[in-house]
């Protein structure tokens, strides 16, 4: 273990003069220039909300009054299986009490409202929107009107400041002869509109003979069609992988490489721990590493980790886990648009951040150097520097089938799931930094690293209780970098 003794900067005037931008508060208003390049900002944001468009527990506008009026710069709605276009969609009022209907998926397609919202809900949006629209269904309950994403948009957006995404979140449940089930929920954001294979009601069980990697391959294929299509760039992301039984192992993102985003952290998915795994388990930072040291050594695309919410709750339930503020992004673009955002994003220039957020993170492609700069804080941080070797070994070094208690004797959770040797994702270095220390630490490729990714990390309490995020830790990832 290394101390930063050498690198320490004793004060945040010292970091500042170093990178000329630790003096502003933060990530928020941090602008650098240089080298010729374009003038940058760091913009926050969360690719991963759901209102009662699909089961949020929140009208849109108060989901995206939320995020907005705490500094996000960017937000996408991502509700189950449609998009914010249809201007004639209402949703039933039910009492605080009543109890709620649950929605038949065979039956209920859209335009039909699929879920109904407590009277407590629709008090809160009423006071700070009074002009919502409602009417009398023909059932004599009330009824209000959803607002869509170009109302919403038009309602919300600021130049510079705030910006709202298209953005669905396809859900999906793929069914094996065998008995075997997995849950593949994958968002695409920037199109608007909801594509054919994404507008399956949720939850829709159907035997399948298509192998998962293929599944995957076929929704990303389809976003990536019609965006080219559209002429517009659009982002596709694999949610939750190991929700909510190691749905999708890492063989499967190994299999599909022009999936470049996956959810490293989900602030709202449970995760049921399996019985019978080793300590170190199969977290999303060890899936993430196993993909990339595979997907390096065969030359594809690294994936990125991205953080989100998974908002459902907005009000006050904080016995929910789905709660929004636990997880978000911080990506320097040019502009706030989406064209930008989506560019940084795939040149992996964006940190993914839970409770706690570096001051800048900079990766030099031909020194093959990553830097993170943390500034002071109340508790120590830690940073590791994780890498994958070249050398590592394709042959797992052992395998366990597990299933959960509760359905031991059914197929439907059986997962097989592989273990890699220590050369995949192995902690290069360790830095402490003290509380009150601000600090710029580093390190340099080796020649047979396959690429460097860094995590910080501060014990302490989050605001997440889900279980896909490490416990007791507040943590920043940065994306991971190679040389060339
Ligand atoms: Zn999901
Ligand atoms: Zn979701």
């Amino acid at each position: 273990m290394e101390t930063t003794r050498r690198d320490f900067l004793r004060s945040a005037a010292a970091l500042a003069a170093l990178t000329g931008f630790g003096a502003l508060p933060g990530f928020a208003t941090a602008v650098r220039t240089g080298g010729g390049a374009a003038r940058t900002r760091w913009y926050k944001g969360n690719l991963h909300t759901h209102t009662f468009w699909s089961d949020g527990k929140a009208f849109p506008e108060v989901s995206i009054d939320w995020y907005r009026s705490r500094g996000y710069n960017f937000l996408g709605l991502s509700d189950h299986n449609v998009f914010q276009d249809d201007p004639d969609r209402w949703i039933g009022l039910i009492g605080n009490d009543e109890k709620d209907v649950k929605p038949d998926w065979a039956k209920n397609r859209p335009p039909r409202f699929l879920y109904n919202a407590r009277r407590r809900y629709f008090d809160i949006y009423r006071t700070a929107f009074p002009d919502v629209v409602t009417r009398t269904g023909a059932d004599g309950r009330t009824e209000v009107r959803l607002s869509t994403f170009a109302e919403l948009s038009q309602r919300f957006n600021m130049p510079g400041e705030f910006l709202l995404l298209p953005d669905v979140e396809a859900t999906r449940v793929v069914d094996y002869a065998d008995g075997r089930s997995h849950q593949l929920h994958m968002n695409y954001v920037n199109l608007p509109e909801l594509l054919p294979s994404f507008a399956a009601p949720d939850f829709e069980r159907k035997v399948r003979d298509v192998p998962l990697p293929a599944f995957l391959a076929a929704h990303h294929r389809e976003v990536a069609s019609r965006s080219a299509a559209r002429g517009c760039r659009s982002l596709f992301i694999l949610n939750h992988p190991i929700w909510m039984w190691y749905d999708v192992g890492p063989e499967v993102l190994i299999e599909t490489p022009d999936v470049r985003f996956f959810e490293v952290c989900n602030g709202g998915a449970s995760f049921k721990e399996a019985e019978g795994l080793p300590a170190d388990g199969l977290d999303t930072d060890r899936l993430w590493d196993v993909v990339n040291a595979f997907r390096a050594r065969r030359g594809y695309p690294l994936i990125h980790g991205i953080g989100t919410d998974d908002t459902h709750h907005y009000c006050g339930e904080d016995r929910y886990m789905c709660i929004p503020g636990n997880a978000w992004v911080r990506v320097r673009a040019e502009s706030l648009d989406a064209g930008s955002l989506i560019d940084a994003m795939v040149r992996g220039d964006f940190v993914t951040c839970e409770g706690l957020e570096p001051d800048d993170v900079s990766f030099d492609p031909s020194a093959g150097r990553l830097e993170v700069v943390v500034g002071a804080g109340v508790a120590p941080r830690t940073v590791r520097f994780i890498v994958s070797k070249r050398d590592f070994s394709e042959k797992p070094v052992g395998k366990v089938t597990v299933r959960p208690a509760k359905h031991r004797d059914s197929m439907r959770y059986q997962r097989e799931i592989a273990f890699y040797d220590d050369r995949i994702g192995r902690v290069a270095k360790t830095v402490e930094i003290p509380a009150g220390e601000a600090a710029r630490v580093g390190y340099t490729l080796a020649d047979d690293d396959l690429y460097v990714r860094a995590r910080i990390e501060e014990k302490g309490e989050t605001v997440c209780k889900a279980s896909l995020h490490p416990k007791g830790l507040r943590c920043a990832w940065t994306q991971p970098y190679r040389v060339g």
